[in-house]
Formats: structure tokens, C-alpha cells, sequence
């Protein structure tokens, strides 16, 4: 625990010292069950236990508060889950009025939830819009029964286009995420997904190859029968610009204007305080984790306010390169005079030499300020970084 308080107290002290906007993201850990391939850090929703949480956010959030400089305001907020929307309308409001009373937030910030389309109804909707919140991100997935009902998910396509259209005509701007690579999936019922969400009317569209990764239940026996995404994400690319979408990064694409400001924070390594059980956050350099369950969060935040387990500083050429590699998963790239400026001229003048010898020439694509990736590049990403890193 006098771990947990002294990192947590230098994360403040690094939070203090900002003389600029930084983005803060909140961390809502609960939903209506686990789904099967899910290794975020969430757990059923119990009685009585949002409560609790909420008031350990908001010890959080004023030991936070007490740190805070004048010159510094949130430019976006982005609360994430876990299911944002199992919190109750009367809890949110609670909660975003705590909020803009005790964290200065810029009069034009981005302020994102995330809904998933079982538990958000349109009294959440209007308890957003009355608090400023701008954009609604929503866990779609798929809008095929099928889908749906393989990947455990507790709602179907009927409830995926209410929630998006409640949204949408919420006043909101909407992004659908969509899954590829599911069981038997094929072409046509992955372009029926996307022209679906389309046809909703949203402005953001997030895409993701179902991954089974370490700390799920699928894990241990992974299902078979999953398809390749290669052809979801290709067709993608070259149909969503058709319909006035660009690929702002690897897994995003927007209308113009739409991009999501919160998550562009993450890919220019900008400042982010995460709050709640399991939240990450980067400030000053140094990259941290809250405690991951809502025990350890519980006990730490009710002993001092705070809740970092671990902390990692990443500095010199080693964040030189994990810059590169984040910048590059946007359409903006390397900027060549800001990168060189923060990082310096002989690790920005290695990585353009490794790409040039290394890389295919299609891969990416040089004008006289930045470097970025082609579309192309985004497809063999991985690789792309394994040359940076
Ligand atoms: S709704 Fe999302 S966070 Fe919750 S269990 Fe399913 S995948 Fe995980």
C-alpha cells in the first residue's frame, strides 16, 4: 500500500506540472456478463457495487484535483468499460456533475462513452446531452444474429440498430465498432454490417479482428471455425473511402472532422490520466496502471485517494521508437520537425533509413514534412514495427 501511495503520488506531482490540456480516461468496470473472448478487465455487475464505485471515483478523482495547476484543463474525456451504460441514468448524472465541478474541462472538449446496445436506452441519451458528453462509441459488433449469438453477446442486431439510431438521433456523433474473423463469417454478411452502420447514420467506424488473447475463456479452447480477416479489412479499406470515410488510423475510419480527438491523445504519447480499477495512463513520461481489481482499487483509493500498482518511465530512444510506431498507425504519420524536436535528429534519421532499406516501397509514403503509412502498410503493420522497435 505505501507503494501504491507513493506512485500514485508522483503521478500526481506529474499531473501538476502539465502547463497544458491533457485528456483524462475513466475506466467503468462492469457488465451484464462475460463474453467468452473478452481479457479486458470487467466483472459482472452486482448490486449495490456501482455505488461503491462511484464514491471510490470520486475519492479518486479529488486526490487527483488537489494536484491539478490553473493553467491545466481536459481537452477530452473518454469513459470506458467494462459497459459504461450499466451505470443508471441517475448515476451518470451524478457522476459528470462531480465531474465538471471538480476537473476544469475546456468549454470545447471531446467528451466520449462508451454504450453497448443491452443496457443504453435513450434516458442515458439525454442525461449525456444535458452534460456535454459529444460522442457515443458504441459495442456493436456485428449486426448478424448469428454473429452475435456465437460471440456471446447480449444483445442482437434488432437491439445493435436501436441503440445506434437512439444515438444518432440523440445528436451525438456515433462509431460503431465491428468485429471480423468471426466463425463461418463471410464477405457478404461482413459488407452488410458495415453498410448497416452506415445506413444508421454513424460518423466513426472502429474495426477489430476478433483476437483470443491470454486471460479470456476462450482462451484455453479457442472455437473453431474462425475466418481470416484479411479480406474483411481489405474490402473495408477500399469501400469505406468510397463513402466519404478516411483511414485516420489502423483500426479507424471517420467522416471528416469525426476522428476520435481522445484516441489520437494515445498515438501522440499527449498526456492521459486514467482513472478507476484497471484504468492506464501516461503522464510525464511515465506510463501506469491502477490497480486491476475492485478489491485491491478499493482498498488503496479508501486508504490515501490514489491507486497506482505500477509504474513504467519510457524515455530516450526507447520512446523515440515507440513515438514512431504509434504515429505511424495514423494517416498524419511522423511529423519531421516536431518528432526531431522532442526526440532529435539521428534516431528520427535512423528510422526513415531502416524503412527505406527494409520496407517495401509501397508501404509508405514520403513527402517533404512526414512520413506515413500507405494503405498497404497498415495491412503488413506488424511487421512494419518489428523493423522500428
Ligand atoms: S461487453 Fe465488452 S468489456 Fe464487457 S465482457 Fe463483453 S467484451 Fe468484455
Amino acid at each position: 500500500m505505501r507503494k501504491n501511495s507513493s506512485l500514485s503520488h508522483e503521478i500526481g506531482s506529474s499531473l501538476g506540472d502539465l502547463s497544458g490540456p491533457f485528456s483524462v480516461y475513466i475506466h467503468i468496470p462492469f457488465c451484464l456478463r462475460k463474453c467468452p473472448y473478452c481479457s479486458f478487465f470487467s466483472v459482472p455487475a452486482t448490486p449495490g457495487e456501482s455505488e461503491k464505485y462511484l464514491d471510490l471515483l470520486k475519492k479518486e478523482i479529488l486526490f487527483y484535483r488537489a494536484f491539478l495547476g490553473e493553467k491545466s484543463e481536459a481537452s477530452t474525456l473518454y469513459f470506458g468499460g467494462g459497459t459504461p451504460t450499466m451505470l443508471s441514468p441517475g448515476q451518470w448524472e451524478d457522476l459528470l456533475s462531480f465531474l465538471e465541478e471538480n476537473i476544469p474541462v475546456s468549454p470545447c472538449a471531446e467528451i466520449t462513452v462508451e454504450a453497448n446496445p443491452e443496457s443504453f436506452s435513450e434516458r442515458h441519451a439525454a442525461v449525456w446531452k444535458k452534460r456535454r458528453v459529444s460522442r457515443v462509441s458504441i459495442g456493436v459488433q456485428s449486426f448478424s444474429d448469428g454473429d452475435l449469438l456465437w460471440l456471446g453477446r447480449p444483445h442482437d442486431a434488432s437491439k445493435a440498430c436501436e441503440a445506434v439510431r437512439t444515438a444518432v438521433l440523440g445528436g451525438f456523433s456515433v462509431s460503431a465498432d465491428l468485429m471480423f474473423g468471426l466463425r463461418d463469417q463471410t464477405l457478404r454478411s461482413w459488407a452488410g454490417s458495415v453498410k448497416t452502420a452506415l445506413g444508421l447514420g454513424v460518423d466513426h467506424i472502429s474495426l477489430y479482428q476478433l483476437s483470443i488473447d491470454e486471460g479470456c475463456r476462450w482462451n484455453s479452447s479457442p472455437p473453431s471455425g474462425r475466418t481470416d480477416g484479411y479480406p474483411f479489412y481489405r474490402w473495408s479499406q477500399w469501400y469505406l473511402p468510397r463513402k466519404g470515410f478516411s483511414q485516420y488510423e489502423i483500426a479507424s475510419f471517420s467522416l471528416p472532422g469525426r476522428h476520435s480527438r481522445h484516441n489520437t491523445a494515445y498515438w501522440r504519447r499527449d498526456p492521459v490520466l486514467g482513472l478507476g480499477a484497471g484504468a492506464w495512463g501516461f503522464l510525464g513520461e511515465k506510463r501506469y496502471r491502477n490497480e486491476g481489481s475492485l478489491e485491491g482499487y478499493a482498498s488503496s483509493v479508501r486508504a490515501f485517494g490514489g491507486s497506482v500498482a505500477g509504474m513504467e518511465s519510457v524515455s530516450g530512444e526507447k520512446a523515440a521508437r515507440e513515438a514512431a510506431v504509434l504515429l505511424l498507425r495514423t494517416q498524419w504519420g511522423i511529423p519531421f520537425d516536431a518528432f526531431s524536436h522532442k526526440y532529435g535528429q539521428a534516431i528520427l534519421d535512423s528510422i526513415q533509413d531502416t524503412l527505406r532499406r527494409e520496407a517495401p516501397a509501397d508501404c509508405f509514403s514520403e513527402s517533404p514534412g512526414s512520413l506515413s503509412l500507405t494503405p498497404k502498410g497498415m495491412r503488413v503493420a506488424n511487421a512494419l514495427w518489428s523493423l522500428i522497435v
